[in-house]
């Protein structure tokens, strides 16, 4: 059987001679990767199932609602990561042509507009990859004092 490289790690392995068009190795991050691939998948092309994942949610977070706050208290890398990320989103969704204007919209992330003459680069920043789908890269940005050079 001929080997075939995972959508997931890129490692080569040979898919189960049951499932011919098996796309994911049997590696747990991967077979995790390929449930949610299917899942977005589903939520993307089928209503009734995006309305009962919605319903679900729901319902888990009126029985758990500390949950999401907890979480960000205990995971400050994500939670500014996630920031980062939605503002991003908010301009994508602010770009996309035949949608409501934007005064309609809502806009979940909101941050102050920095003027161009008071940006200082300095400080922790995400580079965020505009068209490739790859995680973002957080950098650090120092300054170095003049009186080193
Ligand atoms: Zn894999």
């Amino acid at each position: 059987m001929e080997e075939v490289p995972c959508c997931h790690c890129g490692n080569f392995f040979v898919p189960s001679p049951r499932h011919k068009n098996q796309n994911y190795c049997m590696n747990p991050d991967c077979r995790r990767a390929k449930k949610a691939a299917w899942k977005r998948d589903k939520m993307r092309t089928e209503p009734d199932f995006k309305l009962d994942q919605q319903l679900s949610n729901k319902k888990w977070a009126k029985a758990n609602p500390d949950y999401w706050k907890e979480y960000r208290r205990k995971n400050p890398e994500k939670t500014d990561r996630n920031r980062q990320l939605q503002i991003v989103r908010n301009r994508r969704r602010s770009k996309k042509p035949n949608r409501a204007s934007a005064s309609d919209r809502p806009v979940i992330a909101k941050v102050g507009a920095s003027k161009p003459n008071k940006f200082k680069p300095v400080g922790q920043y995400y580079l965020l990859p505009m068209i490739a789908k790859v995680d973002a890269l957080k950098v650090r940005i120092y300054e170095i004092s003049t009186s080193y050079q």
